[in-house]
């Protein structure tokens, strides 16, 4: 089954809104769509990583289904687990996505936190995506230290040899500032997506402005799913 694993250089750095911005544009060009989400802590309402992807995707399936493990305590998900009396299952971390194969075209999964943080007891975000055999899409927030934080998250992924498809740069507020200022925001976004594509050596380095529906420039991501094993 094509996936993509969508991990991030950190926690809170827009990963969600890439994710869904990847569902969109594959559902606008005729695919289903499956979306998981191994594991969430902070989960409080009802505006969860897990009903965003539902939404994006389509409403496939059950939002139970998206996200079958969810904690709301603000902790990684051991811990928010913990603080409830329980325990990441670390079997449903892997299986729970097997219900998405027989839905869907493709399955976008979304981590818990950044590529080495923790999603249960024994296993980091790094370990569910060797398992479930997925290429990864690498998150950063598109602020200053984008270059150093993105090229640390590939060349780490590189070394446990997992291909890396595209790296995105996630405005995670409206950026402030004039484009023609070279210390604003915006100019900073934009100047870190270019250095960092000249750099990344042919990884595809897209942005997704705040609020925006999709990420530029477009990326045929259906193709950079199933064509990562070959070229890994
Ligand atoms: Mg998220």
């Amino acid at each position: 089954m094509p996936g993509l694993f969508v991990t991030g250089t950190d926690t809170d750095v827009g990963k969600t809104a890439v994710a869904a911005a990847i569902a969109r544009q594959l559902v606008a060009e005729g695919r289903r769509v499956g979306v998981y989400k191994p594991v969430a802590s902070g989960v409080t309402t009802m505006a969860s990583d897990a009903g965003r992807l539902w939404e994006a995707a389509g409403r496939p399936l059950t939002v139970e289904q998206v996200c079958p493990q969810a904690f709301a305590a603000p902790l990684s998900p051991p811990r928010a687990a913990r603080a409830e009396g329980r325990g990441v299952d670390e079997a449903l971390l892997r299986a729970g996505v097997e219900p998405w194969h027989a839905a869907s075209d493709i399955v976008i999964v979304e981590g818990a936190g950044g590529l080495f943080s923790p999603a249960g007891d024994r296993s980091l975000n790094i370990d569910l995506a060797r398992d479930l055999a997925l290429p990864l899409v690498i998150v950063d927030a598109a602020r200053l230290g984008a270059i150093g934080r993105s090229l640390m998250a590939v060349a780490a992924a590189r070394v446990t040899g997992l291909p890396v498809v595209a790296v995105v740069l996630s405005h995670t507020h409206p950026l402030g500032g004039a484009e023609d200022d070279p210390a604003s925001d915006a100019r900073i976004a934009a100047d870190s997506s270019v250095d960092l594509a000249a750099r990344l050596g042919g990884v595809p380095v897209g942005s997704l402005h705040h609020a925006a529906e999709r990420i530029t420039p477009a990326l045929d991501w259906f193709t950079l799913a199933t064509t990562a094993g070959r070229r890994a």
